[in-house]
């Protein structure tokens, strides 16, 4: 689907009713406003319009002082056709993702899809295409006197879990296939009730699309068997967290670009200095890919989040795991994933800071430690601080401090969108801070 036209003839060849234009805000929240067929063809040309407030508005719905962000001021929501899908969760409608677009017809200085393509295009620069996938965990629950239960108490990759909810993920494989999602694998995972899937790797921007209809679709089946998925980064104090990690890898046309033969560890010197761009942002750029109060919960030692600055070769408390290649497509297969990441982002300023991260290390021909082939947690402190291994933030508010001081990260956000954003979720801060962990959890656990 790419012209508003297709888009026009799939609506009426569905039967749709609505079409939802859909965007991610600063504080995570998936949002958006819906066209009905009258005007649906004009809507798609030139946008619905959107107060400037939103961009101030954070995931507890109050509005933050932000200049410019008041109750004065529109922006266009323009929808992507090529992004359009009919959802097969939802009776009679469909949904395309968004760019915010100013009454000058550019791009608003806000819009983090825009920042996306920006980082895109900077790649592009240099001949790279990003390649993006994500894994999603997140736990099923049954929502019983105002308490969440998690549906299953199975053990880790059990097939109990797998068939105490085989009908809700029987659906969520034909859902995502209906959107044209791929789906990779899924297994039932440590936590209870907790579950995940793997999605195919797409460029950049078509891999975040897809993974906000993902999560959509993970939210849309489970209502319609009566239960709550929560993707938040920790569902229950006492559970595992819920990880929204990011696999990555530069292509130049059909060449993987962080793969070399004869590099160490097959990893080229592309991969390598990407890879200490991030390790050098890493602290900020939780800011951006674990950006909420619950966030800290889940990045713990010793929980396969990760909680130190390093990388490491199939380390799962490395936030940066490089995995084993497979015998036969060793190229195809060569990629890093960052753990440090959970789906309460906007992932479109989860993976732009990732490029910008990796693009600093790449400019800079940085060169990354050697890699921790052991649990960083374990180390003495001493060691740690010899090898140049950090803590990562222990909370919402230190990464929070930790972007506002990163000038790459926030110069390629540009002014506008790092003040609102910083704005935004500084505010979850001092709600969440002040107050207990049943607000926290019901704050977090169905808005992610
Ligand atoms: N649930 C862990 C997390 O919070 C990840 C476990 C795994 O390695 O898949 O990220
Ligand atoms: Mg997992």
């Amino acid at each position: 689907m790419t012209t508003a036209a297709e888009v026009v003839r799939a609506f009426d060849d569905h039967d749709l009713h609505l079409t939802r234009f859909l965007y991610c805000d600063n504080g995570g929240t998936i949002r958006g406003k819906a066209s009905s067929r009258h005007g649906l063809a004009g809507r798609i040309e030139s946008g619905i319009g959107l107060t400037v407030a939103m961009q101030a508005m954070n995931s507890l719905d109050q509005l933050q002082p932000v200049p410019d962000m008041g109750p004065v001021g529109e922006v266009r929501l323009v929808p992507d056709p090529a992004t359009f899908r009919v959802l097969p969760y939802a009776p009679h409608l469909g949904a395309m993702f968004v760019d915010m677009i100013g009454l000058d017809g550019k791009p608003a200085p806000v819009c983090q899809r825009s920042f996306l393509k920006r980082m895109c295009e900077r790649l592009a620069e240099r001949g790279l295409r990003i390649e993006i996938s994500f894994e999603n965990e997140f736990s099923l629950a049954r929502a019983v006197g105002g308490e969440y239960e998690p549906v299953d108490s199975s053990l880790c990759f059990s097939t109990i879990g797998m068939t105490a909810v085989q009908d809700v993920i029987d659906d969520l494989v034909t859902a995502l296939d209906a959107q044209a999602i791929v789906l990779e694998q899924y297994y039932s995972e440590l936590g209870h009730g907790q579950h995940e899937i793997a999605t195919g790797h797409a460029p950049a921007v078509t891999a975040v699309d897809n993974q906000i209809f993902t999560r959509e679709t993970i939210r849309g089946v489970a209502t319609a068997h009566g239960l709550v998925a929560s993707l938040a980064p920790k569902p229950w104090p006492g559970n595992a967290g819920n990880g929204c990690h990011i696999h990555f890898s530069l292509w130049e046309g059909g060449r993987n670009r962080f793969h070399d033969p004869g590099g160490p560890g097959q990893l080229s010197a592309e991969a390598r200095s990407f890879i200490a761009g991030l390790l050098e942002h890493l602290p900020g750029l939780c800011g951006l890919t674990a950006p909420s109060f619950n966030s800290y919960h889940r990045i713990v030692p010793h929980y396969w989040a990760g909680a130190f600055t390093c990388w490491g070769l199939d380390n799962r408390e490395a936030p940066v795991r490089v995995p084993s290649l497979y015998a036969g497509r060793e190229e195809a297969s060569t990629n890093a994933e960052l753990k440090a990441a959970d789906a309460s982002c906007n992932p479109y300023l989860a993976v732009g800071g990732l490029i910008a991260a990796g693009l600093d290390g790449m400019e800079r021909g940085l060169e990354p430690p050697e890699p921790v082939q052991v649990d960083p947690g374990t180390l003495p402190e001493a060691e740690r601080e010899a090898r140049g291994i950090r803590p990562l933030p222990v909370s919402q508010r230190e990464a929070l401090d930790a972007l506002a001081a990163d000038d790459v990260l926030t110069g390629a956000m540009g002014g506008v969108l790092a003040g609102s954003y910083l704005a935004v979720r500084r505010s979850e801060w001092e709600s969440y801070s002040s107050s207990d962990a049943a607000f926290e959890q019901q704050g977090h656990f169905e808005k992610y």
